[in-house]
């Protein structure tokens, strides 16, 4: 969604209130992405065809657990200053890409599904949180032949 500029660039200097909720974009999909809305409230001024933005942004990350891949999301928060040029003639600016990569910048990298996730098994990629108790059978034959052929 479209920040309209048309009120900023009228009164350029003059801060005005932003409260807006940026809609998601289909197809914008990653590993790691924002999901859902971003909520951006805060203030900005137009300057020079520049728009000062001041904002909190608020939204949903999600991302997989740093061990388990287990998909998780999250809520995120994030006082942010930033500036999004605004285009000659332009009644409006998308500031969706600029807030999610401040977003994605500024977030968690190792978020754990819990505190306590035991992970993967590194031989099978068993999930050691559903099998705890999980010990890996020795490499059948096959596979220890291929190695050995592969070795130098
Ligand atoms: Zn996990
Ligand atoms: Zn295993």
């Amino acid at each position: 969604m479209a920040l309209n500029v048309l009120e900023f660039v009228a009164q350029p200097g003059r801060r005005i209130p932003i409260d807006v909720v940026l809609a998601p974009v289909p197809g914008e999909a990653d590993d790691l992405r924002v999901v859902g809305e971003i909520h951006m409230r805060g203030q900005g001024f137009a300057q020079l065809a520049t728009l000062y933005i001041d904002v909190e942004m608020t939204t949903t990350i999600a991302q997989p657990c740093g061990r388990c891949l287990l998909p998780i999301e999250a809520p995120f928060s994030l006082r942010e200053s930033f500036t999004v040029p605004i285009p000659p003639t332009a009644d409006a600016v998308d500031v969706r890409p600029a807030a999610v990569s401040l977003l994605l910048s500024a977030h968690n990298p190792n978020v754990l599904c819990r505190p306590d996730c035991r992970g993967l098994c590194p031989k099978c990629g068993a999930d050691l949180n559903e099998d705890p108790s999980h010990a890996c059978p020795e490499r059948d034959p096959g596979t220890r032949r291929l190695g050995d052929i592969l070795r130098p």
